[in-house]
């Protein structure tokens, strides 16, 4: 937990959200602007700030939010195919500083990402 942090209050039920799915590590609920049909974004209970941040202590918390990515590409049915995507730091389009996954389905994506 770390005051201050929108995702964080979320995790607490401070900021109320739609959970899509839940489990011991983390928490998907759907994204407040949507960039497609389905974009639900899965956010680790733990605070930590970025992908940058991660080290070989987070391996099984990393495996765990990628499976639940996929936990929710199944329960939202995006049979078809979805993208995940993880913005990392002021170039990589973070504006959120709690590390999550977006999971993106519903229409076809483009390729390279802007
Ligand atoms: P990023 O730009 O990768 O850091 O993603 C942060 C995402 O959080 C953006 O897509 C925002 O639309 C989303 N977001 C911001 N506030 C909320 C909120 N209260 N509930 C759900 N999603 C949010
Ligand atoms: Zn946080």
């Amino acid at each position: 937990m770390s005051s201050g942090c929108l995702f964080c209050k979320i995790i607490t039920g401070m900021i109320p959200a739609q959970r899509v799915y839940e489990d011991e590590v983390c928490i998907a609920f759907p994204d407040i602007n949507p960039q497609s049909l389905t974009h639900i974004l899965v956010v680790p209970k733990e605070h930590l700030s970025s992908l940058a941040e991660a080290g070989p202590e987070h391996t099984e918390l990393l495996g765990k939010l990628m499976a639940a990515a996929a936990e929710v590409a199944r329960i939202k049915k995006l049979d078809r195919g979805y993208r995940v995507v993880v913005n990392t730091g002021a170039e990589g389009g973070q504006t959120v500083h709690h590390l999550h996954l977006h999971v993106l389905g519903g229409r076809h994506m483009g390729w390279p990402p802007g």
